[in-house]
């Protein structure tokens, strides 16, 4: 199977301490009617750095030890990112400490700043993927629209179930993925 991974929140947590809805507030506009993602300004892209210093993104270790224990056979791993240009140097190193190029057969970064859903949509298409899984349900829910071959999975620990289409599969743990 080809199965491709989010990276923040599904392998790298968000800075603790911080609800996570004040988090995905910095990412999305408060426009209901279409999904868009903010590409922030200069003053803001150096907040947004500071809460991606390493100590404040640690490493979700159960989900990266699941990823490095099942067998590679029959399976490819991509990981796919919509981190914009501006973190890249913080997304390097992460690549980097946690060696998350030896799990992974390929990685992709929204690098060009594109809107997050069209990035992973194009990214979903051109992989082929069977299976993709993410945080982010309104992403999902986009790109599940587009992709009606692909099954998407909604990793979220508390559990909640929200209107989900219908190759949309919300689950809590990540190894649920391989199920
Ligand atoms: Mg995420």
């Amino acid at each position: 199977m080809n199965i491709g991974f989010d990276l923040d929140k599904v392998l790298i947590s968000y800075p603790p301490f911080v609800p996570s809805r004040l988090v995905n507030r910095l990412y999305k506009s408060n426009n209901d009617k279409a999904l868009t993602y903010r590409i922030p300004a200069y003053p803001e892209q150096l907040f947004r750095k500071a809460t991606h210093l390493p100590f404040l993104r640690r490493p979700i270790v159960e989900n990266l030890a699941l990823l490095r224990r099942i067998p590679k056979e029959g399976n490819t791993f991509y990981l796919i990112s919509s981190r914009y240009k501006f973190l890249e140097p913080e997304t390097n190193r992460i690549i980097k400490k946690y060696r998350l190029d030896n799990i992974f057969d390929g990685l992709y970064f929204n690098f060009e700043n594109k809107q997050p859903h069209l990035f992973k949509n194009e990214v979903i298409k051109k992989l082929k993927l069977d299976r993709y899984v993410d945080d982010d349900l309104s992403l999902l829910t986009f790109v599940a629209k587009h992709n009606g071959k692909t099954k998407f999975f909604w990793l979220n620990e508390e559990n909640k179930y929200g209107e989900l289409e219908k190759n949309v599969f919300a689950i809590p743990k990540l190894v649920d993925v391989f199920q």
